[in-house]
């Protein structure tokens, strides 16, 4: 499939690479690979997510300059998509409205993919989109420099929690192992994502653990973040911290949900597991999707505690069977 995605952007004139909303290290990092990649192979190229960039991401200059938003990109006589990191048409947003008579080529690492594009190169056995990237760059010849294989490790990290995850197989250090050789710079992009936490983030989290719940002799941890929670210390919804892996870090819980509303009442649903229990098949069935260790949904509710209550109920009658 690599293949046919290489013909794609040999035919293409002009490419647009999309990622998807509420972005993360991997999206943004996939992106901005790709991007100077291409550009170094001599295609004129641009990248684009229909949101902001949570502000961890800030510390890398490199993504504000690589990564435009939708208003910037919406006239790019662009004629040919190249969406990363997104498991269905839904995830880029407005850049949707763009797809009518553009050739589409989909770049993804979901199980859950829909396969939405004209060539789709899906490899759920890959633990990062930014590794597929990292293979086309390779591909077409593109020469690596330290800017661009640090970039592009930056989403190994993410995906990997920092090459922890059960998704970390040979393949991460391989990759990670060639990333680093051409310059990749693995305490830059640790001390930028995980040594700059604002304390506004601590003391938000008294109030989370405040909210914690417990279901299935605490196998299932579950909280939530509100708007007025985020008021309370001056935190922009995109910069809602990822408080759902400190819940799947305690001792028995196999699964952690957060529910973090973004919009007046529009709940983010971000659910993580640890050994057993697949929760991408739980956000498939509330709409949304991801892998058996991370995914989730979003969800209209006025009433958080009913929320909560239906989607807790529902996995642990999973986890009964
Ligand atoms: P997170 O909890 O970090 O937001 O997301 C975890 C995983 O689930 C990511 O791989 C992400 O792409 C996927 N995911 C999260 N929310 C959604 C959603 O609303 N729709 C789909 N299709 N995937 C999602
Ligand atoms: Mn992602
Ligand atoms: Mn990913």
């Amino acid at each position: 499939m690599i293949d046919e995605v290489i013909k794609e952007i040999n035919r293409a004139d002009t490419i647009l690479v999309a990622g998807h909303i509420m972005p993360d290290g991997d999206d943004v990092s996939s992106i901005c690979s790709l991007v100077m990649g291409l550009e170094k192979y001599g295609k004129k190229v641009i990248g684009a997510i229909d949101d902001e960039i949570p502000g961890y991401l800030e510390e890398l200059p490199i993504l504000k300059e690589k990564i435009r938003d939708f208003d910037c990109v919406k006239n790019t006589p662009a004629d040919l998509i190249i969406i990363v990191d997104a498991s269905s048409p839904d995830r880029v947003g407005r850049i949707q409205e763009l797809f009518e008579y553009k050739r589409i080529v989909v770049i993804d690492h979901h199980a859950t993919n829909l396969n939405f594009g004209h060539v789709n190169w899906v490899d759920a056995t890959s633990a990062s989109t930014a590794q597929l990237v990292f293979k086309l760059n390779q591909k077409l010849g593109v020469k690596y420099d330290e800017e661009l294989a640090t970039i592009n490790l930056l989403g190994v990290a993410t995906d990997t929690g920092f090459f922890k995850y059960s998704n970390t197989n040979a393949q991460v250090f391989e990759d990670v192992s060639k990333l680093v050789s051409f310059g990749g710079n693995i305490s830059y992009i640790t001390n930028a994502i995980l040594e700059n936490k604002p304390i506004e983030n601590v003391l938000l989290f008294k109030d989370v653990i405040e909210n914690l719940k417990f279901k299935k002799d605490k196998k299932i941890a579950y909280t939530y973040v509100s708007l007025d929670m985020l008021k309370k210390y001056n935190i922009l919804p995109k910069n809602t911290p990822p408080f759902v892996g400190d819940l799947r870090s305690l001792k028995g819980v196999e699964v952690a949900i957060v529910f973090n509303e973004h919009e007046k009442n529009v709940f983010h649903t971000s659910m993580r597991s640890k050994k057993y229990f697949d929760v991408s098949e739980v956000a498939l069935h509330f709409g949304g999707g991801g892998h058996v260790r991370a995914a989730g949904f979003s969800k209209e509710s006025d009433n958080i505690e009913k929320l909560m209550e239906e989607v807790t109920d529902y996995i642990a009658e999973k986890m009964e069977k």
